[in-house]
């Protein structure tokens, strides 16, 4: 087996500045007012039915693996190739570990509080990029028992009664989390839906010690409860030490969407990786390479734009570059030298 040396960048990057803002200002005003416009945010009502074996389950089945949640680090800026000894072109392939896929997504999106920033242009961004050809690509990480689709927007919440708390653990998130399911003031959690939970302003996440826009821009995450796999993505508020180190834009929004995008897809292909007990690679992961990260972070500082919104672009195993699309004609992974 051929062994290749990745290297990261840690330069600041000036490039894509000119690409992103005038995609911004094309940005088209939407038609019609589609119903995340209408909605008040909270509570749509749902109601948390716990089953048999949930009930039956619970004391054993809540565990937090060590391999842990999947962080996407500030200033990490897509890997480098080290030339490869053969001649040969260098492949990156994501290896397929056993684990869940989420098939059809449905995103839940939550804010901590009322003063998380871009409220109402988040829905319309998960409910655009879901049904869109940033997703049809996907379809190359299917599993022999899964496809990937198309999602949707499933729901907004605004939290109840969350804690606002300079540094607040990803622990805490998940009581948080637990709490609005069970109190079915967020709908339950089922093998497709993804919690996407937004952070005010001045409120850092501490993951194991590591600070959210010191340490890394987002991450996702997955715990078991009453024997559902719960999925979440954690976006701190992309201003302050994260402003710069995460998306390469100067539109803080379209930055929010770039990081948004990478968790969502990272989700959608490796939803489980909270759940790896030890501290190596290995099930229930999903789409993962062991030294180059998740589909995400191969291509993090390559961004494109679909219906209108800024995206990371993601690693396709098939064609071998970044592409937010099929029809995207991809960014290589720049090889030094
Ligand atoms: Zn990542």
């Amino acid at each position: 087996m051929k062994k290749y040396i990745f290297a990261t960048t840690v330069s600041l990057l000036a490039t894509g500045f000119t690409f992103a803002s005038a995609f911004a200002q094309e940005k088209a005003a939407p038609t019609a007012s589609p119903w995340y416009q209408k909605l008040v945010p909270f509570p749509r009502e749902f109601r948390f039915k716990p089953s048999a074996k949930a009930a039956l389950s619970e004391s054993n089945s809540d565990f937090k693996g060590s391999f842990g949640a999947h962080i996407m680090p500030i200033n990490f800026h897509a890997f480098s190739l080290a030339k490869a000894q053969t001649g040969a072109p260098p492949k990156i392939l994501l290896s397929y570990y056993g684990g869940p896929v989420i098939s059809r997504v449905k995103v839940v999106v939550i804010y901590w509080d009322k003063n998380v920033a871009f409220q109402d242009q988040i829905p319309g961004f998960f409910a655009n990029i879901t049904q869109s050809l940033f997703f049809d690509w996907l379809k190359e990480y299917r599993t022999p028992s899964q496809s990937i689709e198309r999602g949707s927007l499933e729901a907004m919440h605004l939290a109840q009664k969350a804690p606002f708390k300079n540094l607040i653990e990803d622990s805490e998130i998940q009581s948080q989390l637990t709490r609005m399911i069970q109190t079915g003031s967020a709908p339950p959690a089922d093998k497709d839906t993804l919690y996407m939970i937004y952070f005010p302003p001045r409120m850092q996440i501490d993951l194991a010690g590591q600070k959210s826009c010191e340490v890394f821009c987002a991450y996702h995450n997955s715990f078991l409860k009453n024997g559902e796999e719960i999925n979440y993505g954690v976006i701190p508020d992309q201003g302050g030490g994260c402003n710069g180190g995460c998306g390469t834009s100067p539109s803080r929004f379209d930055n929010e969407t770039s990081v948004s995008s990478h968790e969502l897809t990272e989700a959608v292909t490796d939803p489980a990786v909270g759940l790896v007990k030890g501290s190596q690679p290995a099930y229930p992961l999903g789409w993962y390479n062991a030294s180059a990260g998740e589909i995400g972070d191969i291509c993090a500082d390559k961004q494109g734009n679909v219906e209108g919104y800024i995206v990371q672009k993601e690693w396709s195993n098939s064609r071998q570059t970044c592409v937010s699309s099929s029809s995207d004609p991809g960014s290589p992974v720049a090889s030094p030298n």
